[in-house]
């Protein structure tokens, strides 16, 4: 996805700086109480070890089972599966991961949590836990390397014929040579858009993701005209985006102030030109260079054609020059991108 005015980072409920969930605090008191569901071995390990969370990395942990189990649910996680987590935490919703598929590869910046992760997770042979920043790791070799190492991972819905209802033994590696995973995580909020971001333009993308994030973010991910956004463009040009649930701030220790949501990705499967793809992303960022000006305005400007050449343009693809780029459709982008008036047309997505 590409940086722009609806940045995820920006948070407009006047939460504290560097702390983008907006935390009340550790008062663990007030957070316990009236949430049934909440989880009590958590909590004393917490207690036991001291732990501090750092609130500028996003740290929030989840308390709540039942939400927890719709995480799960909503991965329709399969024992061939490969998963990447982001931000295991203390390991709770890994350890759950674990239990139904094939291999969980989390990552985990806070090297305190690391000790703690892999002594909590000793009896899951299927773990791998790496220390590092998600933004930072190269996503086609720890999946190529780990995913390879069990080759049922392969046996997924890419590598299933339909017509002799075969599985293809490609240990590890789906038909066209991609690896097959899905992502899961109660996300660091910090880095919302930068993860979409960073697995949406994956040459080799994951198929699901299924993820925590703010409520707000959410919202604006899934959004449809007259409310659409960069990031709703971007998010639904890649993927098929839907809210699972609304999960309310008392599931977090510490609580945030804000609600969060579970969301679902489902990757489209786009066999995209690069140019296409660019090209694409240079009309739409253009169309929302200024968010309260029309749409023909902020092409002509941008994109520097004449007025009759965008309204031309526009015209022939049922889009009044007068609309707002809120308005629009990917599918009204991918058209625009077809007929752009100054190029060869380029292919379509499927
Ligand atoms: N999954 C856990 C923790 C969620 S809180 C749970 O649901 O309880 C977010 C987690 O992401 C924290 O463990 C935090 O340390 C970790 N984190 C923050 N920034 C990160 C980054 N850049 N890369 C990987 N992990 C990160």
């Amino acid at each position: 996805m590409h940086k722009g005015k609806t940045e995820v980072g920006k948070n407009k409920r006047g939460n504290k700086k560097g702390n983008k969930r907006g935390d009340e605090g550790g008062n663990k008191k007030e957070n316990e109480r009236g949430n049934k569901n909440r989880s009590e071995n958590l909590k004393s390990l917490i207690n036991e070890c001291n732990f501090e969370p750092k609130k500028h990395w996003g740290q929030n942990f989840l308390m709540d089972k039942e939400v927890l189990a719709d995480i799960v649910k909503t991965a329709d996680l399969k024992k061939s599966d490969v998963v990447l987590e982001i931000g295991p935490g203390f390991g709770v919703l890994t350890k759950e991961l674990a239990k139904k598929t094939s291999k969980v590869i989390a990552v985990e910046k806070d090297e305190r949590l690391i000790k703690m992760l892999k002594r909590g997770l000793k009896g899951f042979k299927n773990v791998e836990i790496i220390h590092g920043d998600i933004l930072k790791i190269n996503i086609k070799n720890v999946i190529a390397s780990e995913g390879a190492k069990r080759p049922s991972a392969a046996i997924s819905d890419d590598n299933y014929n339909n017509t002799t209802g075969l599985l293809y033994p490609t240990s590890g590696r789906t038909r066209n040579d991609k690896m097959y995973y899905k992502v899961v995580a109660n996300l660091p909020y910090y880095i919302t858009s930068p993860v979409i971001r960073k697995f949406l333009e994956e040459k080799n993308p994951p198929k699901l993701m299924v993820l925590m994030v703010q409520k707000e973010v959410a919202e604006r991910i899934c959004a449809k005209p007259p409310k659409m956004s960069l990031l709703s463009v971007a998010c639904q040009f890649y993927a098929t985006p839907e809210i699972v649930r609304i999960v309310k701030k008392e599931s977090f220790w510490p609580k945030p102030k804000v609600d969060s949501a579970i969301i679902k990705l489902k990757i489209n499967n786009l066999q995209l030109a690069t140019e296409f793809r660019e090209q694409f992303f240079k009309i739409v960022k253009a169309g929302f260079s200024s968010p309260r000006k029309q749409l023909k305005n902020n092409l002509k400007r941008k994109l520097k054609l004449d007025e009759k050449t965008v309204e031309d343009w526009l015209f022939k693809n049922n889009i009044q020059p007068i609309q707002r780029s809120e308005t629009l459709l990917v599918e009204d982008w991918i058209n625009l991108t077809n007929s752009f008036p100054l190029s060869t047309p380029l292919q379509a997505p499927q």
